[in-house]
């Protein structure tokens, strides 16, 4: 590992700082920070800290010695300024008195300890950085240093690698004990460059930012050293055969892995998948003795809050045998949330009782021969969950190259999962209600396809935007989301319809809501209409919906997790208007297609509805179309769109809460709901 200062960057830096009044000290100090977060070897998603010690004045004007730590959850590669709370130094260097002091008490002085009463919460490994006396300290959870470390003879490996230049605290739990455990060690040996701590990282520090940073950087390029001296050759990978592919395993992995609602019928808790393979993670799988590491727990504590303690290990998944696959995960999965639930009440109950159980369901699941799925409430938290099994990976590799890996215990990731301060990290909202959710939208670079995809991902479901111009939907994407997928799919065409569903697949981990709205209109006298126009209208308007439901129901009953079709059926189904046949009798085949799903599907918790829209500015009906009609009505365009029982206009936004509201009625099906201001020709009977 090479050392990123570039001198030129960090004058750069100071320089731009000096501008807006940051002093040199804190300038640099974001700028190793930002070196040091840049690396996913060194850190990954909070896991790792910095701080500086300096002067300020507080808000009265008095010059004060202050710490400046970074904030709890801060990301260290894009950190700024306000990352970095003031803390007094007094007040902190005070609690050295102190045998122990919990938590609450802690963040109490600490708060009251601030300059800037609205400053975020400082990092939880606030008090490590306090204790130690030197300018610029550093913490990483770096992997390479991990692999030595995670290891029954951890402490000796330690004193050989780096020969008394770090120091061994013993595995506690990060906190306020771990502070006092570690300074005093550091007073007693006198450690030249930092602190390795048991199972959890290491510390280096320094006068000033450059030399902290840069012991950093030496002491992980030994460990890595010794990592690379001790690689064993990996058998190569033989061909794999028979091998199921993501797009088929994924869903049975998502259905296996998600969880029925005990409270309210119907409803499922769900997790979205984010799919990793290449050659680390399958000579991993072929190399390592699988079964034993998948129990043995994490490379570093604070990975257990994102990844949880363990992986659940699946089987191969043979092609020809995907029945038998599907029936072992799921066996497998239903085990894994049993041992989580006795971990759970175990531990809870040794601690007193009082916490409160999360969910028991996987986070990784290792699919050998293929990859690893990380999974998650949303596509970001899968990623998450993904880098960190990915990370896992190395550091197990690393430390079975060096050694045998060994994590912590299972008592002590209990108290790391369970700490009020780690899980203060994921935040406390109220989650949405369609969180866990997977949801596919055709023509959604229309009006109305936006519209919902708008009020599907404001739900909390993850969303893909089908569209045959991919363009547009890639516009409408950017709109709905940054985990947003654009998949160009031409509903007339079944090769693309298949392959826009191994896309979302592959993507998400399957399919819960699919919203059926591709369409376009035609037009013509039915007795005297070219029969290839009725054709041409059927494809898109009948056969395109049939052809979409049926590629969703292949992964919903992969999953068997129940589901929903929503169709855009529009009031032309039950209300034909003159010579509008071409569109009307295919949408009126659609409405009855809605019911046969409905009807066999019902015992698979497979829902079908159906919204009646009419008259929403959209590509169906231009404002070109609109002047022309109200204009032939002799009425103002805005009485033409308001023609109606209500007489409002009605909108996409208006459809996309039907279609929302369709999606979250768990005991309706074979629905029709009627957006149309009030029409009572169109209306049901
Ligand atoms: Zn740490």
């Amino acid at each position: 590992m090479r050392s990123g200062w570039v001198e030129r960057d960090a004058q750069a830096l100071v320089a731009a700082g000096a501008k807006s009044g940051l002093d040199r000290e804190l300038a640099l100090r974001i700028y190793t920070t930002r070196l040091l977060g840049s690396d996913p070897k060194l850190v990954l998603y909070g896991g790792g800290n910095t701080s500086l010690k300096t002067r300020m004045r507080d808000l009265l004007g008095a010059e004060v010695d202050v710490l400046r730590i970074k904030a709890s959850g801060a990301d260290m590669a894009t950190i700024e300024a306000e990352g970095f709370p003031a803390v007094r130094l007094a007040a902190l260097r005070g609690l050295r008195a102190i045998d122990a002091l919990d938590d609450e008490a802690l963040l109490g002085v600490e708060r009251a300890s601030l300059i800037d009463p609205a400053a975020p919460n400082p990092s939880v490994e606030i008090m490590l950085h306090a204790f130690l006396p030197h300018k610029f300290v550093d913490h990483t959870h770096a992997r390479a240093v991990l692999s030595v470390i995670d290891q029954p003879n951890g402490e000796e490996r330690c004193a050989e690698l780096y020969a008394g230049r770090l120091a061994f605290v013993p595995y506690r739990m990060p906190g306020f004990g771990l502070a006092k455990q570690a300074i005093e060690i550091f007073e007693r040996t006198k450690p030249g460059d930092g602190l390795v701590l048991g199972k959890h990282g290491i510390v280096t520090f320094g006068d000033d930012a450059r030399e902290a940073y840069e012991r950093m950087i030496e002491m992980v390029t030994l460990a890595e050293d010794l990592v690379e001296r001790n690689r064993k050759s990996v058998a190569v990978a033989g061909p794999r055969r028979d091998i199921a592919p993501v797009v088929a395993v994924a869903p049975i992995v998502r259905g296996a892995c998600s969880q029925k609602d005990a409270k309210i019928e119907g409803a499922w808790r769900r997790l979205v998948l984010e799919f990793r393979t290449g050659e680390a993670v399958l000579n991993f799988f072929d190399a390592a003795d699988l079964h034993r590491l998948s129990q043995a727990g994490v490379a570093t504590p604070d990975h257990t809050i994102r990844a949880k303690n363990w992986p659940l290990l699946l089987p191969y998944p043979q092609f020809s045998e995907l029945d038998a696959f599907a029936g072992t995960a799921r066996a497998a999965a239903s085990k894994f949330a049993a041992h989580y639930h006795g971990y759970f009440e175990r531990h809870n109950q040794r601690v007193g009782g009082g916490k409160n159980e999360l969910d028991p369901l996987p986070r990784v699941a290792l699919v050998p021969g293929l990859g690893l799925f990380g999974l998650g409430r949303s596509k970001r938290a899968a990623i998450i969950a993904a880098d960190i099994a990915e990370e896992w990976i190395a550091v197990v590799a690393g430390a079975e190259r060096v050694g045998r890996f060994e994590s912590i215990s299972e008592a002590e990731m209990f108290d790391c999962e369970y700490w009020p301060l780690e899980q203060a990290k994921l935040g406390r909202k109220q989650e949405p209600p369609l969180a866990g959710q997977i949801a596919a939208i055709t023509g959604a670079a229309g009006a109305i396809g936006a519209a919902t995809a708008k009020a599907f991902a404001a739900a909390g479901a993850e969303v893909a935007l089908l569209d045959i111009d991919l363009a547009a939907a890639s516009e409408q994407a950017k709109m709905v989301g940054a985990t947003a997928l654009p998949v160009q799919c031409d509903v007339t065409d079944p090769a693309s319809v298949r392959a826009a569903f191994a896309t979302i697949a592959s993507a998400f981990g399957g399919v819960d809501i699919v919203v059926l709205n591709a369409g376009a209109a035609w037009q013509g006298r039915i007795g005297e209409v070219d029969e290839a126009i009725l054709r041409q209208s059927f494809e898109l308007n009948f056969y395109g919906h049939q052809r979409v439901a049926q590629a969703a129901i292949r992964i919903m009953l992969a999953q068997a997790t129940g589901g929903c079709l929503l169709f855009n059926v529009s009031k032309q189904a039950v209300n034909p208007g003159p010579n509008f046949g071409p569109y009307g009798v295919p949408k009126a085949a659609l409405l009855a297609l809605m019911r046969q799903y409905a009807l066999d599907y019902g015992a698979d918790g497979i829902r079908a509805n159906a919204v009646n829209a009419d008259r929403i500015r959209s590509g169906l009906l231009t404002a070109e179309m609109i002047a022309a009609r109200a204009k032939a009505r002799g009425v103002s365009e805005q009485d033409y769109m308001s023609g109606n029982l209500l007489g409002r206009e009605v909108t996409a936004d208006d459809v996309a809460q039907a279609f929302l509201h369709q999606a979250l009625a768990l005991k309706t099906t074979a629905d029709v709901t009627t957006v149309d201001g009030g029409n009572i020709a169109a209306a049901m009977r």
